[in-house]
């Protein structure tokens, strides 16, 4: 596995790996990797590409309130793991040779970036994106993976490789989640014992959500009450939101008529925790199972 930290030395292996007719998968992270990232990676080397991880705590796109400082860094262990996935290339740029002192120059993200996430951290789309569009300028891979468990991030990506017709693909992977369904996040870690066992709370709360829409209820505000109530038994602390939303363009849905995405965000003592579901009406899994 290459360990790379120059930028002139990542644009050079990748066209270097490019002009043997080789595909490129890149897995953007920002380190402390748990199973959720390296599924990322499994998933490029079983779609047979030169897997290329990025390892960068990206700081624009953290808000005053988020702590940049406190966000963990843990990159032999990380590169260890990679190794062991049969990752080809780790790309670990210092932070000042991607934002010099004069950088101005950001992404203005799209329409899909307003609500939620958006909404609740200012400005934190626009570092993301701006990231983004940076690794894929200086890796250019044929695929970009990303984990759905960061949903609107995804759709925020997609939405500007579309408008600014960007020539990468975006695979969007299935969030890994612990034994009792809580979703792998390096934040976990922060987590006290008792933290911890309230935290499922988020996983309960969209697994009703779906067992309610089974038994005929799909009503926006009925399947968002049932999820709060879920969220306050657990009981996780507050609740930023909770929320059913049409998978493309992320706004309200008032009924669900055949499919849509639970959103959550919530905290648990210290820790913002959020997850997500895809949620389907029964005739549509099983439309789903006989395809
Ligand atoms: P991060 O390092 O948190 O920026 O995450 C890097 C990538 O890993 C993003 O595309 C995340 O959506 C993805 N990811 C994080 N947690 C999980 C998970 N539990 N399952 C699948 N992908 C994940």
């Amino acid at each position: 596995m290459k360990i790379i930290h120059d930028l002139n030395e990542i644009y050079a292996q990748i066209d270097f790996v490019r002009r043997d007719a080789k595909r490129i998968g890149l897995v953007p992270t920002m380190g402390a990797l748990h199973a959720g990232h390296l599924s990322l990676v499994q998933r490029a080397k079983q779609d047979g590409e030169i897997a290329v991880a990025t390892i960068f705590v990206n700081p624009t796109q953290f808000g005053p309130k988020d702590d940049l400082a406190k966000y963990p860094r843990t990159l032999d262990s990380d590169l260890t793991a990679l190794r062991e996935q049969g990752c080809d290339i780790v790309f670990v740029p210092p932070s000042d040779r991607i934002y010099s002192g004069s950088h101005s120059t950001f992404v203005e993200p799209p329409s899909v970036a307003r609500r939620w996430e958006g909404e609740l951290r200012p400005g934190h789309f626009r570092g993301v994106a701006t990231i983004v569009l940076k690794l894929f300028q200086l890796i250019p891979a044929h695929v970009a993976y990303f984990g759905r468990k960061d949903y609107q991030q995804v759709a925020v990506i997609q939405a500007m490789v579309d408008d600014l017709n960007l020539p990468i693909r975006i695979e969007a992977c299935e969030t890994v989640r612990e034994p009792d369904g809580l979703a792998m996040s390096s934040r976990n870690r922060y987590l006290s014992k008792e933290d911890r066992v309230r935290a499922v709370g988020l996983w309960r709360a969209l697994s009703l959500a779906q067992r309610r829409l089974d038994a005929g209820e799909n009503t926006r505000a009925s399947l968002e009450a049932a999820m709060r109530a879920e969220l306050e038994k657990a009981p996780v602390d507050s609740i930023d939101y909770a929320a059913i939303v049409h998978p493309g363009s992320m706004e309200p849905v008032e009924v669900v008529e055949e499919s849509a995405i639970a959103i959550i965000a919530a905290r648990v003592g210290s820790t913002r925790l959020i997850d997500n579901m895809t949620i389907m009406a029964k005739e549509v899994q099983r439309m789903e199972r006989t395809e």
